[in-house]
This record gives C-alpha cells, sequence and structure tokens, in this order.
C-alpha cells in the first residue's frame, strides 16, 4: 500500500483532527512510498527503531512518537540518533497519541477495559478519554483484591494500590484512564467512581485518593498502553495485508 493511502486511512479511522494533541498524530517521519511491514511498539525509542530495522519493517506504528510540544527543537543527542537510523534505513514512522487512547475499539482505554472484563457503562473528561465500566456477568471483581490481582497477572506489572483498603465489599464503579492520567483522577472522582484505575501517579493524588475515599491503582505508563497500538496494527494486517508484529520494549515506568 502507498503510505499516502495508509495515512489517509489512519487519519479517518482514529478521527485525528477531533483532538487537540500536544504532539502530531499521523506520519511523523517520512521513509518508503509503500508499506508492507509495519512494526508496532508503545514508544519510539532507539530500541524499537533498532529492533524494527532488525525485523525488516519499512514502517513503525507507535503510541509516542518523537516530537511533543515543549521539547528542544535541536536535532542533537537521543533525537539525532534516532532520526539518523529512521532515515539511514528509510523507515516511516507514524504515531497516534490521544487518538489512540480514545478510540472506541483499537484506543488503550478500550482495550484495557476488554482485557479486565469490564462493561463500558460511560466516559468523564475530554474526548471520552476517561472510561467508566463495571464488571461484566461472569468476571465480576468480588473485592478490589481481586481487581488488583488481575491487573497484575494481565498487565504483568506490579499495582501499587493507594487506599484501596477502604473499598469494602464488592468493586461496581471502575473508571480508568491510561498512561500518566494523574491528572484525571479529581474528573474520576466527581463521576462517582470507587476506584480509578491509570498508569503513573503523582504525589498529591495519595492524598486526594485519602481524602476522598476513592482507591488509585497505578498500574504503569507503559504496561497500560500496549495494547491500543498492538490491535490497531492487528487490525491493519487484516484489513489491508501487511506484516505485522508488535515489539516490546520494556520500561517499568
Ligand atoms: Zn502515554
Amino acid at each position: 500500500m502507498e503510505r499516502d493511502t495508509l495515512s489517509a486511512i489512519l487519519a479517518d479511522l482514529l478521527q485525528i483532527k477531533k483532538f487537540k494533541d500536544y504532539a502530531p498524530n499521523g506520519l511523523q517521519v517520512e521513509g518508503l512510498p509503500t508499506i508492507k511491514k509495519i512494526v508496532s511498539g508503545v514508544t519510539a525509542c532507539q530500541g524499537l527503531i533498532d529492533a524494527a530495522i532488525d525485523a525488516g519493517a519499512d514502517t513503525i506504528l507507535v503510541h509516542h512518537g518523537l516530537f511533543w510540544r515543549g521539547q528542544s527543537a535541536c536535532v542533537t543527542g537521543w533525537m539525532r540518533k534516532r532520526l539518523q537510523a529512521l532515515l539511514a534505513s528509510n523507515i516511516n514512522l507514524f504515531a497516534y497519541h490521544l487518538p489512540l487512547d480514545a478510540h472506541v475499539s483499537f484506543g488503550n482505554n478500550a482495550q484495557l477495559g476488554r482485557l479486565l472484563g469490564l462493561a463500558v457503562t460511560g466516559y468523564f473528561g475530554n474526548d471520552e478519554l476517561g472510561w467508566l465500566g463495571a464488571p461484566m456477568p461472569g468476571t465480576q471483581f468480588d473485592t478490589i483484591e481481586v481487581l488488583i490481582s488481575t491487573l497484575e497477572s494481565k498487565l504483568n506489572h506490579t499495582v501499587l494500590a493507594i487506599n484501596s483498603d477502604s473499598i469494602k465489599g464488592r468493586v461496581t464503579r471502575i473508571a480508568w484512564c491510561s498512561g500518566g492520567a494523574q491528572d484525571w483522577f479529581e474528573a474520576a472522582i466527581a463521576a462517582g467512581a470507587q476506584v480509578f484505575i491509570s498508569g503513573e501517579v503523582s504525589e498529591q493524588q495519595f492524598h486526594y485518593a485519602r481524602e476522598s475515599g476513592v482507591a488509585y491503582l497505578a498500574c504503569g505508563h507503559h504496561a497500560t498502553e500496549r495494547f491500543g497500538v498492538q490491535a490497531l496494527g492487528q487490525h491493519l494486517a487484516q484489513e489491508y495485508g501487511f506484516l505485522h508484529e508488535f515489539i516490546d520494549i520494556p520500561n517499568p515506568v
């Protein structure tokens, strides 16, 4: 498929124009004009770029691209090395940030809900980025302890559980937003959640949790954002016949 065709398909599928993002969504680095093999991954780090080159990819698809608002515009240090590797190998880099958190089936939040067996009951915050749900029949979390152990085994990551001791009985009102969504905690509290699941947490959320009686489960930024880009890559492979490989570059944060 032509690169520009894929770019248009993804722009439409992920509705990139809908989002005010702090990163450019779409083609960030131009490579070969024809696309055959896509490597997907969470972040366009050097490890992923090198692995994609080794895998013979002509295209990398990520959630976290190279360019963010407020970062230095100079091509030095790690930026120079990553760009040099991409350009020398003629690899396209496509990145989708908020559109890939929010997408109703391929998004990180949709995939996280599916992984946990949650039925979506609503959204909170902007752009449907905060999700609300309840355990589906048959996958009921009797207690918050079961929810925590389910998260740890499905995400293969330790959960930092804050104020979970105060949540007694069945957990039925769960809010989640993948990655670095600690600032969404107050909106989750306002939306009536008993527990909020995200990737990262900051100092002040500990106090908000204790003082509002809502539990905060920090499950890892990387660990909660591995599923969207994978689902999108699989979809592109099935729908358009690309070769696709997800490559995980582990990150404990
Ligand atoms: Zn993220």
